[in-house]
């Protein structure tokens, strides 16, 4: 009955605070409803990705009826430590917006709302079921400038959906490195080589782990990371991101 009562008071509490300052999506900038919450149900609906084909390992586009078991033209050739990526959208339009406002610190309910998104996808699509979620994390001098690592508030939004613990800081990133975007292929691998560590063995043995970052290009970062968290016994890794870019 408690719940009942509480229930109501927040409905009116939430009505309250949208007469006196009304609530804007965080996406098209539309007024919301009571009853939503930092994005209007048309843009929540437009992030969650149609059933179009996509490749098994990298989640590329790819063209319909392509066996992509082993992987599409543009991952064949690399070594991924982890199983496959999920993700929800492609880096542009919308999503290239929210994901820039998820970066500074008034984004972190954003980048929530967008992992509880993540989270109701990968439910609906994956039979991987996750020990644990842990985050792709950031050095620490990053995280104290920007005040948040957005990927750790992505991460807890999967980890609501998907009712698993969100682990934090397994992975350590030992060595400030430069922004992965500008350079190839080649270089993106030299500036994260041994970025990444964990002294957490004995919560990775055996497990079976979700890597959760926001935005996914050449698949380095996450295949870093993974790589240490196979090293220090893991069983699987999956990768889930929030949107797939595709410059190389
Ligand atoms: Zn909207
Ligand atoms: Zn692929």
């Amino acid at each position: 009955m408690t719940n009942l009562y509480e229930q109501i008071a927040s409905q009116w509490l939430q009505a309250g605070l949208h007469v006196c300052a009304p609530a804007l999506c965080h996406s098209c900038n539309n007024l919301l409803d009571y009853d939503e919450t930092w994005l209007c149900n048309g843009c929540r609906e437009w992030f969650l990705p149609p059933n179009d084909s996509k490749c098994m390992r990298c989640n590329a586009r790819v063209g319909p009826h392509l066996d992509t078991t082993d992987g599409c033209l543009l991952c064949k050739r690399d070594y991924f430590y982890f199983d496959r990526v999920v993700t929800l959208g492609f880096y542009q339009s919308q999503f290239k917006d929210v994901i820039l406002r998820i970066k500074h610190l008034q984004g972190e309910q954003l980048a929530r709302t967008l992992g509880t998104l993540l989270g109701e996808h990968f439910f609906r699509t994956q039979e991987f079921s996750p020990d644990f979620i842990t985050c792709i994390p950031v050095h620490w001098w990053k995280r104290l400038i920007r005040g948040h690592n957005q990927t750790e508030a992505i991460a807890t939004g999967v980890a609501d959906i998907l009712k698993k613990p969100f682990v934090n800081s397994i992975l350590r990133k030992i060595r400030h490195t430069s922004e992965q975007s500008g350079l190839l292929p080649t270089e993106r691998r030299k500036n994260l080589r041994q970025a990444f560590t964990s002294d957490s063995q004995a919560l990775i043995q055996g497990k079976k782990i979700l890597l959760v970052d926001d935005v996914l290009t050449t698949g380095t970062t996450a295949n870093q990371a993974a790589k240490v968290l196979i090293a220090a016994g893991a069983e699987r890794v999956v990768v889930a991101v929030l949107a797939r870019s595709f410059g190389r």
